[in-house]
């Protein structure tokens, strides 16, 4: 018997106070599920918060992922076993009154691989449910797919705005979110430029031709019709009800999608509830978007990832992987097998 078929399974666990990988039995996939081997998993944001106990999580790390469908169990559907998938990290109960009403995202009894009450995808395999998949198109390389969920978002944000004429946009922060938001913005005719804090991470910009600044060089002028916050920041938030004209409009995007308010730190980011009934600011939160829809946008080309996959780490060495992702040059991490 060769060691490879020998070697138990891993996977990446936080137990409260370290991160590590550990050996872990082989996994049935329950009814509907299927049992899928990343490839590429990104560790982001939320994941660093994980890692230093921001978030009340414990257990398999990982809710981005892109993988090869192993083994598919009664009920899911499709024929997936060989298919390269992404998924949507966000598990809903499919029966309460909200995900009866086409708010499954929003489900009471929600739980999001990684980051609340489920385990992730940072391992040698996970289960996640058949209807939470998307295929990837062979046009989409694995890099552009593993930000297909970002990508979502950031359309989502777009969405839910109504830019009429020249519109001006700022957008905070330097993460993935930020970086892909400024483009899909920048194609509505909107005049856009990113406020980041970490000039490693925003000036990728210039591969696009968008405008880009540091935060602290921009005036408080609240001229901007439309401020989308990305960063997840007290500082950001702070920042985008300074540059929001009255009765202009400030997107916030959760630093930890879909994860529910009580699994999250019991204070956030504050908003000045004094400046923005004063300026009768339209304050609209921005969940997480649709994957399918972000990677339609991927295949279309409408989106360009390239320079956002700053980082590369083997997926086993959790230790270094996190020190990675904490560069100030790191936009997203994505750790893979080594290539044999
Ligand atoms: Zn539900």
């Amino acid at each position: 018997m060769s060691p490879r078929a020998v070697a138990a399974l891993r996977a990446v666990v936080y137990d409260g106070r370290t991160v590590s990988a550990v050996p872990r039995p082989e996994l049935s996939p329950g009814r509907g599920e299927v049992l899928v081997r990343p490839v590429r998993v990104g560790v982001t944001p939320a994941d660093l918060q994980v890692a230093e106990s921001c978030l009340k999580f414990r257990g398999v790390l990982g809710h981005e992922f892109v993988g090869v469908v192993e083994k598919a169990a009664d009920g899911a559907g499709a024929p997936w076993v060989g298919k390269r998938v992404v998924g949507s990290p966000v598990v809903s109960c499919g029966v309460c009154e909200r995900c009866r009403a086409g708010l499954s995202a929003h489900c009471a009894d929600r739980r999001v691989l990684g980051l609340h009450d489920r385990d992730g995808c940072w391992a040698d395999r996970f289960a996640i449910p058949a209807s939470n998949l998307v295929e990837v198109p062979k046009s989409v390389g694995d890099d552009a797919a593993l930000l297909s969920g970002v990508a979502g978002t950031a359309l989502h944000a777009a969405r839910a705005t109504r830019l009429e004429g020249k519109t001006y946009v700022s957008i905070i922060g330097d993460n993935a979110l930020a970086l892909i938001a400024v483009q899909v913005f920048a194609k509505l005719n909107a005049s856009v430029r990113v406020l980041g804090f970490e000039p490693a991470r925003f000036s990728v910009c210039d591969r696009w031709r968008l405008k880009h600044r540091h935060a602290d060089e921009v005036g408080r002028r609240q001229d901007q019709d439309v401020v989308f916050e990305c960063s997840g920041t007290a500082r950001g938030a702070e920042l985008a009800t300074r540059l929001v004209r009255p009765r202009g409009r400030v997107l916030l995007a959760s630093p930890s999608p879909g994860v529910p308010r009580q699994a999250l730190p019991d204070t956030g980011p504050v908003l000045d509830s004094v400046t923005v009934a004063v300026g009768e600011i339209e304050v609209v939160g921005i969940g997480r978007g649709s994957i399918r829809d972000g990677l339609d946008a991927l295949a279309r080309g409408q989106i360009d990832t390239s320079g956002l996959v700053t980082r590369r780490g083997v997926m086993f060495d959790p230790a270094a992987a996190f020190d990675l992702a904490r560069e100030p040059g790191c936009v997203r991490l994505s750790v893979e097998e080594p290539r044999r």
